[in-house]
C-alpha cells in the first residue's frame, strides 16, 4: 500500500479508455514501422514472443537480440513529453504506469540473464512519417537501432 494513493483510485475516463484500447495490444504503428524496416533489410524475426520474458515485440533468434518497440506514455519514457500524465486520476495513472516500468524491467533483466541483447525502441524515436524516408536508408536507420547495447534511458 502506498500512502500517497487515494483509498478507492478512480478508474480512466471513458475517453481514455478507448485510447487505451486503441494503443495497447499488438501490432501497433510504430511495431508495424520497426518490423517492416527489418523486413526491408533483410532481417528475419518473429513477433509477440509468449515464450520469452515480457512477450518481446520482435526477436532475431540469430542475432540472439530481442526488440522491444515501446510506446512513450504507457512505459512512461523518463523526460519525454509524450509521456506526460493526464491531469485527472494522476494517482491512479501513476500506479498503473509505474506497475508498467517494474514489470518491464523485470523482463529486460531476465532476457540479459538468459544471454539476449535487449534493445528498446521508443515511439518517439520513429519518423512520424516513415512514408516520406528514401526507402535506401531504411537499412542504415535498422543498423543503427540494433548497434545498441541495452536499453537506453530506461
Ligand atoms: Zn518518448
Amino acid at each position: 500500500m502506498r500512502k500517497s494513493l487515494p483509498e478507492h483510485p478512480l478508474p480512466p475516463t471513458p475517453a481514455r479508455s478507448r485510447i487505451m484500447r486503441s494503443i495497447r495490444g499488438k501490432d501497433t504503428a510504430p511495431e508495424l514501422l520497426v518490423r517492416s524496416a527489418l523486413h526491408r533489410s533483410g532481417f528475419r524475426f518473429r513477433v509477440n514472443v509468449r515464450a520469452l520474458p515480457g512477450c518481446p515485440d520482435i526477436v532475431l533468434p540469430k542475432h540472439k537480440t530481442v526488440i522491444f518497440v515501446h510506446g512513450c506514455f504507457w512505459h512512461r519514457h523518463i523526460g519525454c513529453l509524450k509521456s506526460s500524465l493526464p491531469k485527472r486520476n494522476r494517482a491512479w495513472w501513476v500506479d498503473k504506469l509505474r506497475r508498467n516500468r517494474a514489470r518491464d524491467r523485470k523482463a529486460h533483466a531476465t532476457l540479459t540473464a538468459m544471454g539476449w541483447r535487449v534493445i528498446v525502441v521508443w515511439e518517439c524515436e520513429l519518423p512520424t512519417q516513415p512514408e516520406a524516408i528514401d526507402p535506401n536508408r531504411w537499412p542504415s536507420i535498422v543498423r543503427r537501432l540494433l548497434q545498441r547495447g541495452r536499453s537506453v534511458r530506461d
